[in-house]
């Protein structure tokens, strides 16, 4: 049990400077990794069975960034952004969400149980167990 309702909140001014800065510089390192990748991929020719193995193992670190992204608390996996925001951890996907989209995605939940109870029709498709995680 790690990092349940975890919350990653900075006060200071100087400390959300230095950690706006890190996540700046860690997001570009990896995007700039990732371009390289995606330029290596256009170089190889898939037709040959060397080419079509070498796409695929870049393919395959280009993949592992963007997991490595998505479970760090450089960006939210809900707005993408976050890089300024405190963020708080969502144990139910394992991803770290920047607090205005938790809330968000908590208060959106609220209003469809509301709407459930006035009886109203609410859309089906719509992942009952993700948004309810939001309440933690
Ligand atoms: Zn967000």
């Amino acid at each position: 049990m790690m990092n349940h309702n975890k919350i990653i909140a900075l006060k200071d001014p100087k400390l959300k400077k230095i950690r706006e800065n890190l996540r700046e510089i860690i997001f570009q390192a990896v995007m700039d990794r990732e371009d390289q990748l995606i330029e290596l991929m256009e170089k190889e020719d898939r037709d040959t069975e060397e080419g079509y193995e070498r796409y695929h193992e870049l393919e395959e670190k280009k993949l592992e960034l963007d997991r490595a992204m998505r479970y760090s608390t450089v960006t939210c996996p809900a707005c993408n952004f976050g890089l300024l925001r405190d963020v708080k951890f969502n144990t139910y996907d394992k991803c770290w969400y920047c607090l205005e989209c938790y809330n968000t995605i908590r208060l959106a939940y609220r209003i469809r149980q509301e709407d459930i109870e006035r009886g109203m029709d609410v859309d089906r498709d719509y992942d009952e167990e993700y948004a309810h995680s939001f309440l933690d």
